[in-house]
């Protein structure tokens, strides 16, 4: 696509008030490939400003005509699916298959679940002598990172606009032309003027402004811990509501009766797929002390498969991030089985897969989210010992658990502290509350659960 120069502020691209400009990079061959507007505090006062102004008309707009608008939302996410996978592979840097079927798919999915769920929602209810009204809680700051780029926006804007709020994004600096190319699928959907509007921009000016902006009266943010407590925060002392969707270190744990081979083999893809950049991905795998060392050769040979496949991380300080955390599991005596710190190629921020065996859940590389594509395998006696090991970190976002039958699975994912666990490679499912205990999070996006998030309750008693 070719990208805006301006922002996209009550219905049509206008100017920064800043001549500042973010280079937007591919990380497969750190090549710029375009700039867009670096926004200041004046823009975002700008675009809260049109998104306050359409919050009256777009939250009385009947529900069948703002499903009506995400039907056509998602038709038009449909006609530039190959745009979209390319965008997305161009800025973040996943192989072109990934890009098509998981970050131009899942989107298409989202928003059509959204048109559903608008059209047949009850924004009513009686409660005794009391009829109770769902309304849109006003004027939403979605706030997004780049892993997921057009789902996280997805995520947030879908159901935002199927409650009636009115919504500024401030996407993530890394990949703010998938966020241009939603911009320009809104507008063609017929959204009216106002009711979305996207500002491009540094997250501690752009994306800190419209937090703080009192204009807002939702933040809902994906992102860093460190970022969303900072959010939290202030959005506490101003009284506003917030949504927080943060990190996780998901467990995998594969209990002594799994089929091995496919908890494995699924459990390195999972984490190695989107380059390891994936919050809710499995990447500490927990094994039965009995089956252990067949787990870790066969977690080396699943990797290995991955080296000439995997895409680049999305920055330089991100890769090198991901090699400093590397280094330190090896300075703590992991045992490396596949892969290292070192770059498999000379151009590109590229950091082979690399999985690390005699991991000890005290580690940092077993606490720390890594965000890249580094697997720790950890042993466990018994399933008690699993269990305080799956629990035994700040976050609690996802999992997955593997047995024989899928009872047994169960019962072991009903005492995880986590908000999602996947029993025996169970699919994932877009109708499904994300997010997380602990410090994953405060808040679920998705199906009913992720509309809910966006309306506050009236009570009429007759
Ligand atoms: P980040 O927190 O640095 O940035 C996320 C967004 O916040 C970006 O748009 C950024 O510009 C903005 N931002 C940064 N500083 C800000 C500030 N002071 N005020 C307001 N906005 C600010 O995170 P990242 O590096 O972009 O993403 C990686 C992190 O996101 C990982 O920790 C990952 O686990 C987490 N994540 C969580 C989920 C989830 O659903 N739980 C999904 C994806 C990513």
């Amino acid at each position: 696509m070719k990208a805006h120069d301006g922002l996209y502020i009550d219905g049509a691209w206008r100017p920064a008030a800043t001549t500042e400009v973010i280079e937007v990079v591919n990380p497969a061959d750190e090549q710029v490939i375009a700039h867009v507007p670096a926004a200041g505090a004046p823009d975002v006062d700008a675009a809260v400003r049109a998104a306050r102004a359409a919050l009256p008309a777009w939250a009385a707009t009947p529900p069948a005509e703002r499903a009506a608008r995400l039907a056509a939302l998602r038709d038009a996410l449909v006609a530039r699916k190959d745009e979209i996978a390319e965008t997305v592979t161009a800025e973040l840097g996943s192989p072109l298959q990934f890009s098509q079927a998981v970050h131009a798919a899942v989107p298409i999915a989202v928003a059509g679940s959204y048109a559903e769920l608008a059209a047949t929602h009850s924004f009513e209810e009686k409660v005794g002598n009391s009829t109770v009204l769902h309304e849109p809680v006003g004027v939403v700051a979605a706030i997004t990172p780049w892993n997921y780029p057009l789902h996280q926006i997805v995520a947030k804007a879908a159901p935002a606009l199927a409650a009636g709020c009115t919504i500024v994004l401030k996407p993530a600096e890394d990949t703010p032309l998938t966020a241009q190319l939603f911009a320009e699928a809104v507008h063609e959907a017929g959204v009216p003027a106002g009711v979305f509007n996207l500002v491009t921009g540094l997250g501690p000016v752009a994306g800190q402004a419209l937090a703080e902006h009192p204009g807002v009266d939702l933040v809902s943010f994906t992102g860093s811990t460190a970022v969303g407590r900072q959010i939290g925060a202030a959005a506490g002392a101003a009284v506003k509501r917030v949504a927080l969707e943060l990190g996780g270190k998901s467990a995998n744990v594969i209990l002594p009766s799994a089929d091995l081979a496919r908890a494995v083999h699924v459990g390195v893809a999972n984490v190695m797929s989107n380059s390891g950049q994936t919050c809710s991905a499995w990447t500490r795998m927990l094994v039965h002390r009995d089956r252990y060392d067949e787990a870790v050769g066969l977690a080396r040979t699943a990797a290995a498969k991955y080296a000439d496949r995997i895409g680049p991380l999305v920055n330089a300080g991100q890769r090198t991030r991901v090699r400093g955390y590397i280094e330190k599991g090896i300075a703590e005596g992991a045992r490396l089985v596949a892969g290292g710190p070192e770059s498999p190629c000379e151009k590109g921020y590229f950091v082979s897969p690399t999985v690390f065996a005699d991991v000890t859940p005290a580690m940092t590389i077993a606490q720390e989210e890594i965000f890249g594509p580094v697997l720790s395998i950890l042993r466990y006696d018994d399933e008690d010992d699993a269990l305080r090991i799956a629990n035994g970190t700040v976050y609690g976002l996802a999992g997955a658990v593997w047995a024989g039958d899928a009872a047994e699975a169960e019962a072991f994912a009903r005492r995880m502290d986590t908000g999602q666990v996947d029993i025996n490679g169970g699919r994932f499912n877009p109708l499904a509350p994300f997010g997380g205990y602990k410090q994953s999070g405060v808040g679920r996006e998705l199906g009913a659960h992720g509309l809910t998030e966006y309306l506050q309750t009236k009570s009429l008693q007759f």
